[in-house]
């Protein structure tokens, strides 16, 4: 079952729960406008290279459609397309105003230099600047892409349109970006767990923890647990993984990753095979990298209590039925990492209002919101007993439909 089979699966089970006409859930289904674009650029070495590059606009019910934009070599339409809808949901359950969008271009950014990326950046925006907006679609970063990228995306909008920093978020703070917000999907993603564990009597220093994906993600969030009194026993990359028992060092980690560009060869710590880190005995596994990777095979293996999905889509739904039947609670992407888009809607706010505010005011915005979806996803779990998965799905599509039924269909 690929990424947007799964989405589309959960999708019609909260559909079902809810009780919705089958009208609306054709309408939710269907994506709002999916764009694929040709973008060829000279590389340095004086060829041509060309990439194919997607944008997927899911829904726009509550507000401009919203989402990250990836670079990488596995970015294909189906898996845009079920990010698109995840984005949907995402915006929906931290119950901020917008819709949901996700875009990427398939390619490996390793291989390129970072002229060749922003010769790339910029064709990407000059095909798709039509199609995006202020109040219409606002791009992010996502798995290969960073703050650079932004700046680049603004830069070339604003040739068509005038300066408009609010054309995306998670810029660099220099161009608008907001303080807090390379931190907060790893920020977001302890909120979260904190709030899991302190429903089941736990908190973040008594726990061990096991993380995959050591980029902007996972090195956020090794660094707040850490900082937080939490052993984090284990971490991977695409270098490899290391592993320390009592706990690694993670400022140690990150200036070793800084320094040689991945987490393989750490002192601090022994090798591991990156196949079997999913495996390794902790309380909490966090998954923040790619989607799939915890699949029916893997997840009967799984030694930890708590999932966190920090990444996009990484349970397969084979897993999550194994993971559920062994008491493993989950919680999903839609909820656990929506910290990063939550603070994305702050940078927007301030750039439509011309006003910048503290970290602090940002990382105190972003533990209500968290802390408040939270609680609303329980009390779906309650009504219609079910996991947090799919309470978590019923509030997003229960506040779509919602505003969808307002808004209406008359011509
Ligand atoms: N790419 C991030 C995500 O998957 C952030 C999206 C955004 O800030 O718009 O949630």
């Amino acid at each position: 079952m690929n990424a947007l089979e799964a989405t589309n699966r959960y999708f019609k089970r909260a559909v079902k729960l809810l009780g919705l006409d089958s009208k609306v859930e054709r309408s939710l289904l269907i994506p709002f406008r999916e764009i694929k674009v040709e973008c060829t650029i000279p590389k340095d070495d004086g060829t041509l290279a060309s990439f194919v590059g997607f944008r997927v606009q899911h829904d726009n019910a509550r507000g401009p459609m919203k989402g990250g934009i990836r670079y990488h070599p596995e970015v294909e339409p189906d898996e845009v397309n079920a990010l698109a809808q995840l984005m949907t949901w995402k915006s929906a359950v931290a119950n901020i105003p917008y819709g949901g969008a996700k875009g990427g271009i398939g390619c490996n950014p390793r291989e390129l230099s970072i002229h060749e990326q922003e010769r790339l950046t910029r064709v990407f925006t000059q095909k798709i600047h039509d199609l995006i907006g202020v109040h219409t679609d606002v791009p992010a970063p996502d798995m290969g892409t960073n703050a650079q990228t932004m700046a680049w995306i603004l830069d070339e909008y604003s040739k068509f349109h005038g300066y408009s920093p609010a054309i995306v978020t998670g810029k660099p703070v220099d161009l608008g970006g907001s303080l807090g917000r390379e931190a907060a999907t790893g920020r977001g993603v302890v909120y979260a767990t904190e709030a899991l564990l302190a429903d089941y009597g736990k908190s973040i220093s008594r726990q061990s923890y096991v993380i995959q994906g050591f980029g902007n993600v996972g090195s956020w969030t090794a660094q707040l647990l850490h900082e937080q009194g939490g052993k984090v026993r284990a971490v991977s990359d695409v270098t490899g993984a290391v592993k320390n028992n009592a706990g690694l060092d993670i400022p140690s980690l990150i200036a070793h990753v800084k320094e040689t560009g991945g987490v393989k060869g750490f002192q601090g710590g022994d090798a591991l095979d990156p196949d079997i880190l999913l495996i390794e005995e902790c309380d909490v596994l966090i998954p923040a990298a790619l989607g799939g990777v915890l699949n029916g095979e893997n997840a009967k293996d799984v030694k930890a209590k708590f999932v966190i999905e920090a990444a996009n889509h990484p349970t397969d739904p084979h897993a999550d039925e194994v993971l559920e039947q062994k008491g493993v609670v989950v919680l999903p992407d839609i909820y656990a990492n929506s910290g990063g888009v939550t603070v994305s809607y702050f940078e927007w706010v301030q750039n439509i209002q011309g006003f910048m505010w503290e970290e602090e005011k940002v990382n105190e915005e972003l533990s209500k919101y968290i802390t408040k979806a939270y609680k609303n996803v329980k009390e779906m779990c309650k009504t219609h007993n079910c996991s947090l998965r799919m309470g978590a799905f019923s509030l997003g599509v229960h506040r779509v439909a919602r505003a969808t039924l307002l808004r209406g269909w008359e011509a």
